[in-house]
């Protein structure tokens, strides 16, 4: 399949990655909207969040602990960040393969920006 995200998850693109396990894959944005910038993803091929399921609830929540961790070994975890899931062409999703960032670092502008 030609998605950017499953071949960094099979390792055939490069990534910077902070966490992996069995079913997730977190790792840098490669253009960075705040100083810290971390993309958690399914393994899975989930195209976008209309497409989750009730079997992809592990993988969601376990991604949920993985922010909670990459948040607090990247020291952003008192200072505060923001979880963003765009979803679909007025969301801004660029690439159709489930993904939140991880935003942090600094005072982040307003959530509702155009
Ligand atoms: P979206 O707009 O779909 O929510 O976000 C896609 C994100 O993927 C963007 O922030 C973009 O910078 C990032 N991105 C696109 N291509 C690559 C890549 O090859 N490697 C990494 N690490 N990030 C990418
Ligand atoms: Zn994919």
């Amino acid at each position: 399949m030609d998605c950017i995200f499953c071949k960094i998850v099979k390792g055939e693109l490069p990534s910077k990655k902070v966490f992996e396990s069995e079913q997730i894959v977190a790792f840098h944005d490669i253009q960075h909207d705040a100083p810290v910038h971390i993309l958690f993803i399914p393994k899975k091929h989930i195209p976008s969040m209309n497409d989750i399921t009730a079997e992809d609830a592990d993988a969601i929540s376990e991604i949920h602990l993985a922010i909670k961790k990459v948040a607090k070994e990247l020291d952003i975890h008192e200072s505060g960040y923001r979880i963003v899931n765009n979803c679909g062409n007025d969301g801004g999703q660029l690439i159709p393969h489930l993904h939140y960032h991880l935003l942090g670092g600094d005072k982040l502008g307003p959530l509702n920006a155009k």
